[in-house]
């Protein structure tokens, strides 16, 4: 769709995938329109500048299917840097991912873009209006789907006997809708598969939301017995720190059962919440780090091929014996660098 090539007798599923490739096509070749017909079941459109350039499209008897039946792909006519079809909405959609990754997108910056895509000089106020629509298009999806998540919750529940889902709201002002805060999903399989099939093992995580109202997710993870990632699960909150890890692993302990019971292993970051939480709710269940993150601290002091593999060889020490000869020789190493 990113690039249709039109020709007489080609079929669309409906008029709204038709009007949409033909769109994109005008812009790209560039030929600019005004149209004769804009019915429910037939669309004709011609040149703008009236040379014999031509597409007439209509639904198939019986069926949603749209065919174009004349095509005359040739405009003769010159070229401009304006396109009627490049509207504020038509670059809002366009680059809805870009305004979302990138709110703060600068006006040339788009302007340069939109030029280079597809050779259209858009008016400052243009631009202006199409990152308006294009924030609306983004916040209005989000917000729309944060409401129905008391709906999903419900519905895991209802459908997936033994799953778990916790939705917190908050009212942050009074005479308003209670707002999301945090919520906690486990389906059945995840319980079920963990406690069945995976090792004592559990590692814990959060990463950034990357939509409008941020957030934090918080996961917890295992291994299944072919060594692929087991997702146990999730949590979302406001943001990765103390109460938001406390909430989450009393809630996987209360849910999934009590760490010292099952013997279970955490392993995670050094991340300064999750290290005093998990001191605080668990003090007896062993809290590893993971090298990964280890080394990727460790390398910004000592660099190299050498002490990575050395550092790995600490890592994966059965004995403590071996653990501090494998100290010593790294130690060694780095008085030699
Ligand atoms: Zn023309």
């Amino acid at each position: 769709m990113s690039n249709p090539k039109l020709c007489k007798g080609m079929k669309f599923p409906n008029r709204k995938v038709f009007r949409a490739a033909l769109r994109e096509y005008i812009v790209k070749k560039p030929v600019d329109i005004k149209f004769k017909l804009n019915e429910k079941t037939k669309v004709s459109v011609h040149c703008k500048y009236e040379c014999s350039w031509r597409i007439y499209a209509s639904q198939i008897a019986g069926e949603l299917t749209f065919q174009i039946k004349t095509m005359v792909p040739t405009c003769i006519c010159g070229r401009t840097f304006k396109h009627s079809q490049v509207t504020s909405t038509y670059v809002a959609r366009k680059y809805l991912d870009d305004f979302n990754k990138n709110p703060d997108w600068a006006v040339s910056g788009v302007k340069h873009q939109v030029m280079q895509d597809v050779y259209v000089d858009l008016s400052i106020n243009q631009v202006y209006r199409a990152k308006r629509k294009a924030r609306e298009f983004i916040l209005g999806d989000e917000r729309l789907q944060y409401g129905k998540l008391r709906d999903y919750a419900v519905m895991i529940k209802v459908t997936d006997v033994g799953s778990k889902v916790i939705l917190q709201t908050e009212i942050t002002e009074p005479n308003t809708q209670p707002k999301f805060k945090r919520m906690y999903v486990r389906y059945n399989a995840q319980k079920v598969g963990f406690l069945g099939g995976c090792r004592p093992l559990v590692g814990l995580n959060g990463c950034h939301l990357k939509g409008k109202f941020g957030g934090h997710i918080l996961s917890a993870t295992a291994r299944d017995v072919n060594d692929n990632i087991f997702p146990v699960a999730l949590g979302v909150v406001e943001q990765e720190n103390n109460d938001s890890w406390v909430w989450f692993l009393q809630t996987f302990a209360d849910d999934i059962r009590r760490p010292n019971e099952l013997n279970l292993v955490f392993i995670s970051d050094r991340q300064k919440g999750l290290i005093l939480t998990m001191e605080l709710l668990f003090p007896t269940v062993e809290h590893r780090f993971c090298v990964k993150h280890i080394y990727n601290n460790f390398k910004l002091n000592f660099k190299g091929l050498e002490l990575k593999a050395a550092l790995w060889r600490c890592a994966v020490a059965t004995t403590v014996r071996e653990f501090e000869k494998r100290m010593q020789d790294m130690k060694k190493l780095d008085n030699e660098a």
